[in-house]
């Protein structure tokens, strides 16, 4: 029997960062928005633990004891008291080190994989407790749709909205440490007063409206400085997006992806072959969201 699990990219509506905790780690609070742009992990039993992965970045990537997929792999079966025996592969669409969360969006899936093929039956939440172990995005990427996260990301809360967005997201030629992306920020904020951050009652008016202006208006990354000072040609790139139709452009995450809010379906048409033309990113890929989080899609016998 082989499962096969979707497991979507996140961007940040809103990412205020708050200040520095004694454990090292940024009091946030971040709008978290699961778009369509998604990993495909397919698992299978196997004799103990074989991982392979395709697509975007994979070449990159290490299968070994510091991927993600190989450590939710074994935070399951040790949750689960069972020896692990599974084979995943996982095809990737979310770019690497883009600020989607890619990783995180791969350990969801493969928790949701192996709960499946190993039958150990867990609720979303005992998932989300193993994975929040596993990175601050692990959990969101298990429940999906629209979230505020605080802490450091990991405390979920839904929240209500109606309708789909559309976007388009230009993915840069290399990616961006989130932990530089967070020392840049703090650098560039030395000598500021950061109060602690919170969530957009704007934001939330959006969502709930399922008003794609509004929105536009509303998009907020308090990274965005930092990830234009370690990559400035983003700023010409956000410009260029807005300058060719989109309602707004924001950084997504720690970036250097740029996520373009668009009307409708063909506006996104019009502003992804905009932004191809003008040769300023690697790849333009279109998305919807609010996307579901991590889900078996098929499992065949
Ligand atoms: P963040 O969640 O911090 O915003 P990101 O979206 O910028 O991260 P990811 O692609 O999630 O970037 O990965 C960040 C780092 O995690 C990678 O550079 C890589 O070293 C490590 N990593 C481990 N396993 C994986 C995986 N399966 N997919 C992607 N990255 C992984």
């Amino acid at each position: 029997m082989s499962v096969v699990v979707r497991a979507p990219a996140k961007i940040n509506l809103q990412l205020s960062v708050g200040p520095l905790r004694d454990d090292g780690y940024h009091e946030l609070v971040s709008v978290f928005h699961a778009v369509s742009l998604v990993d495909v992990i397919t698992a299978q039993r196997g004799e103990g633990v074989q991982v392979s992965m395709s697509g975007e970045g994979s070449e990159s990537l290490a299968t070994d004891d510091g991927n993600l997929v190989v450590q939710a792999i074994h935070a399951l079966a040790q949750h689960a008291q069972i020896d692990p025996h599974v084979s995943i592969h996982v095809e990737k669409s979310i770019p690497l080190a883009g600020g989607m969360a890619g990783g995180s969006a791969d350990a969801a899936g493969t928790l949701v994989a192996c709960d499946a093929l190993w039958g150990t039956g867990l609720s979303r939440e005992e998932l989300a407790d193993i994975g929040a172990r596993l990175g601050s995005d692990v959990p969101f990427a298990l429940f999906g749709a629209n979230a505020i996260g605080r802490g450091r990301g990991e405390e979920i809360m839904p929240v209500l909205g109606q309708g789909q967005f559309h976007w388009v997201f230009a993915l840069a030629d290399e990616g961006l440490s989130t932990p530089a992306v967070y020392r840049q920020c703090d650098t560039l904020r030395q000598g500021e007063q950061i109060r602690p951050p919170e969530v957009s009652d704007a934001l939330l008016h959006a969502l709930r409206q399922g008003d794609a202006n509004a929105l536009a208006a509303a998009l907020h990354n308090d990274l965005q400085p930092a990830a234009i000072s370690l990559r400035p040609a983003l700023r010409s790139l956000l410009e260029a997006g807005v300058e060719y139709g989109a309602l707004a452009g924001v950084v997504s995450g720690s970036g250097p992806t740029c996520a373009f809010l668009c009307r409708d379906s063909a506006h996104s048409i019009d502003v992804a072959v905009a932004m191809t033309a003008t040769g300023m990113c690697r790849t333009v890929k279109r998305a919807t969201g609010p996307a579901p989080g991590a889900r078996v899609v098929t499992p065949t016998g």
